[in-house]
């Protein structure tokens, strides 16, 4: 049996420093690794296991996604998300949804569906209600309080895992930037940019400054230095993070976890919830690095 491994993020860029203000964050971080470890050793798949760490962090108001989601400057809600399967290779993901509960459910619906990758808008809000997925009134999604206090703070959510056949997944959701012009779509429904998965290599699931990671692929790329280049997957993600982006001026953060199991939370800023549980072990979570 392969080591079973799962990692979440909660969004890369800036928020509170005190331990007190800070709590919340560690309390969603360890609920969705609860939810999705939950799967993982009852012998599920890493996909699975993604997608059940996701929802509960779209539903945690103190993450920009799901229910938590900035507006845009017309002041609605747009969120994206994808996941991919590194297992059989298939991938998917929604773009500038606003009614779905858990757009990381609707990525799951095309991607099972299987003949698109990539749906959004009203397209993408009538696939939800065809398929019974949950969906709110705008209302439910205006949760201003904490991301009114931290303007300007991140706070996209993301997964990769490993489960017992070696299967990797990686998942990601977002309320995208606040105040974006309203269409804008970012690398978190774009499979190769936010999120990327492939058994042979490594699950990612990115966060930050999205133009930058889409001008990057940074998602792929980090692949191609794991599968091409051969580098270890923390020289990797280092490399990207503080080589290839951090000059850019492109803030990021990711969660990774290789073929292997070995796992990788990093950023080249100083914010990144983050936890990471392991079959049999004890959840981590942290907040701030450095
Ligand atoms: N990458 C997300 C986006 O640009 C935002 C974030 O990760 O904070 O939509």
């Amino acid at each position: 049996m392969a080591d079973l491994v799962l990692a979440v993020h909660g969004g890369a860029g800036r928020g509170p420093r005190s331990p007190v203000d800070q709590a919340p964050y560690h309390v969603g971080i360890r609920a969705a690794l609860a939810a999705g470890t939950q799967i993982l050793t009852a012998g599920g798949a890493a996909l699975d296991a993604v997608e059940a760490a996701v929802r509960v962090l779209e539903d945690d108001p103190h993450f920009n996604a799901g229910r938590g989601s900035v507006l845009t400057a017309d002041g609605t809600v747009e969120m994206d998300a994808s996941l991919m399967d590194g297992a059989r290779g298939r991938a998917a993901g929604v773009g500038a949804v606003r009614r779905v509960r858990h757009p990381v459910a609707l990525a799951r619906a095309v991607l099972e569906d299987g003949r698109h990758v990539l749906l959004t808008g009203a397209g993408a809000d009538a696939l939800a209600a065809e398929r019974g997925l949950e969906l709110l009134p705008h209302e439910a999604f205006e949760t201003t309080r904490e991301r009114d206090r931290w303007a300007g703070a991140h706070g996209t959510v993301g997964a990769v895992a490993r489960d017992a056949d070696g299967h990797l997944a990686a998942a990601t959701s977002t309320g995208g930037t606040r105040g974006k012009r309203a269409g804008r779509i970012g690398d978190s429904a774009v499979v190769g940019a936010g999120t990327w998965a492939d058994d042979a290599t490594l699950a990612v699931s990115l966060t930050g400054d999205g133009e930058g990671i889409l001008r990057s692929v940074a998602g792929h790329e980090l692949a191609a230095l794991v599968g091409h280049a051969g580098r270890p997957l923390d020289e990797a993600a280092r490399h990207l993070l503080h080589r290839r982006l951090a000059p850019a001026g492109v803030d990021a953060g990711l969660v990774a976890v290789d073929a292997r199991g070995a796992v990788c939370a990093d950023a080249n800023c100083d914010w990144l919830p983050r936890g990471i549980q392991r079959a049999g072990g004890e959840p981590w979570s942290a907040v701030v690095l450095g």
